[in-house]
């Protein structure tokens, strides 16, 4: 490990002033979404209590149907949310990051499921009179003979598809692109559940508020996905016309990708964030891998680092110049605006330094006030351009070599503190004083968040993207 030398100097005045407000900026945008969201499950709730869901669960039966209108009701309300949630909404997406969306849209996804399966449940029994003999007959008679029933039974089905390939061992077993395939089912499945909402659910249209709210709320979720999933791209895609320009081999399997296009300046993303990317002139087109920029975007150029891990990967090294490269995004909030405090900590491993390295080149400290840790078990990426900023502007960087010293560890052989814990807290005493940016595979992460909460660095300090699942 080596630390080079670094000089001091007074960060520069501005610096310091315009730190953090984007980031408290983005924290009342979580403010407000959370507090969108609930206030949504507290009026629903209030419709129920005063459309008599209270007094209804005095009888058996009637409560059993009060108990599927209110978990229907929010189950609508979660899947909505979801909806939104993933419509790469740009506001969102800045505020959240993409890590902590998907954790959301996994609590909001399975609670939703989990609503929607009592509601069905609950009802049908209710419907069948508290009896549970009667239930098979009274859920063939509410399919067959209720208006919109047979497209909710569709959309359950889709539904059920998606969670079950959502649980981690279905996971793990599908490739990629086969479990984003039928993930996209669940919007099949929201649009189908709409007609019996509106056709048998009174607690959706008997008052001109819970039109407004329903109609207001299905606009939006459409038009969300309509706009930023679908439109946006496209729009982008025939503005900027991206073409590979340059492949420069790495090194270890490694390849950096050069991409040029038309009006780059206009195109509003930072050093740290990540598009999906598809290439042109090669097979396997249709699908999108994310890839994080390697160097701070300079208006003219973009610039990809792609560690060959599978198909999608290894055919990036055999791409064509003048290729066509299609992009979504820019994606995450590994970035400038997540920054809150003047001193910075980056801790990567692998091809995880990527967004590091074009942070280390794009944030603003003074010399002296930026450290990496780079964990490698192969040859180290980028070693001339860490050196280089290390010369030009002060950035320390230390390697963190050699193979993991256990399954438990994220750092390397070599390491004399008895802990990892300790050897962060040894190597970067006010570590508790730093933003700190975090990327890598996520059983590694998993490892350091573990230390850096142990060392007491707030969560708002902490920025995170994982590489893997
Ligand atoms: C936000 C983010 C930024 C990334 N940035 C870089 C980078 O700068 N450089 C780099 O080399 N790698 C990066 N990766 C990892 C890279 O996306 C995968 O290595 C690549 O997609 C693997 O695809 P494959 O077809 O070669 O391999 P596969 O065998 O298809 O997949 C290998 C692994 O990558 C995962 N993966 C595949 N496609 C996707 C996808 N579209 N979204 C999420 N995960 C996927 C799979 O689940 C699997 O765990 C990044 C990953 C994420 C999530």
């Amino acid at each position: 490990m080596t630390l080079a030398q670094a000089p001091t100097a007074t960060p520069q005045p501005h610096v310091v002033r315009r730190l953090g407000v984007r980031a408290r900026r983005d924290a009342v945008t979580r403010l407000l979404a959370g507090s969108a969201l609930w206030l949504s499950l507290l009026l629903v709730t209030w419709w129920w209590v005063t459309g008599g869901g209270i007094g209804d669960l005095g009888g058996w039966a009637s409560g059993l149907e009060s108990v599927g209108r209110i978990t229907g009701l929010a189950s609508a309300v979660l899947l909505l949310a979801q909806v939104v949630l993933m419509a790469r909404v740009p506001v969102l997406e800045r505020a959240f990051g993409q890590d902590e969306l998907a954790r959301i849209h996994r609590l909001v996804g399975f609670t939703s499921f989990n609503l929607m399966l009592a509601h069905i449940v609950t009802i049908t029994w209710g419907y069948a009179g508290g009896s549970l003999t009667s239930m098979p007959r009274t859920l063939w008679d509410l399919v067959v003979n209720y208006p919109g029933m047979l497209l909710a039974t569709a959309a359950t089905v889709c539904l059920v598809m998606v969670v079950v390939t959502s649980i981690k061992a279905a996971r793990r077993r599908l490739r990629y692109e086969s479990w984003h395939l039928m993930h996209l089912y669940a919007y099949l499945g929201v649009g189908l559940a709409i007609p019996h909402q509106l056709w048998t659910g009174a607690d959706f249209t008997s008052s001109t508020g819970r039109q407004v709210f329903w109609w207001s709320a299905w606009i939006a979720a459409a038009g969300s996905v309509l706009v930023w999933r679908v439109g946006l791209p496209v729009w982008r895609n025939l503005r900027h016309d991206l073409r590979v320009a340059a492949i420069v081999p790495e090194g270890d399997g490694t390849v950096s990708v050069h991409v040029t296009g038309r009006a780059l300046d206009r195109l509003p993303v930072e050093a740290g964030q990540f598009f999906t990317w598809r290439f042109g002139g090669r097979p396997g087109r249709s699908r999108a891998n994310p890839y994080s920029l390697s160097a701070a975007p300079d208006g003219r150029s973009l610039r990809i680092t792609v560690q060959d891990v599978g198909d999608g990967s290894a055919a990036v090294a055999g791409l064509v110049v003048g290729s066509r490269a299609w992009i979504e995004g820019p994606y995450g909030r590994l970035s400038p605006r997540a920054r809150s405090r003047r001193k910075l900590l980056m801790i990567g491993a692998g091809v995880g330094i990527t967004p590091l390295r074009a942070l280390a080149e794009a944030l603003e400290y003074a010399p002296g006030e930026a450290l990496v840790l780079y964990r490698s078990s192969s040859a180290p990426l980028f070693v001339d351009e860490l050196a280089e900023l290390t010369r030009q502007r002060g950035l320390v960087v230390w390697g963190l070599a050699g193979r993991r010293r256990g399954p438990d560890s994220w750092l390397g052989h070599g390491v004399d503190a008895p802990t990892d814990l300790a050897a962060l807290t040894s190597w970067v005493p006010d570590v508790v004083e730093r933003d700190v940016y975090v990327c890598g595979p996520r059983p590694w992460t998993e490892l350091v968040l573990r230390d850096l909460r142990a060392a007491g660095v707030p969560e708002h300090h902490i920025h995170l993207e994982n590489f893997g699942w």
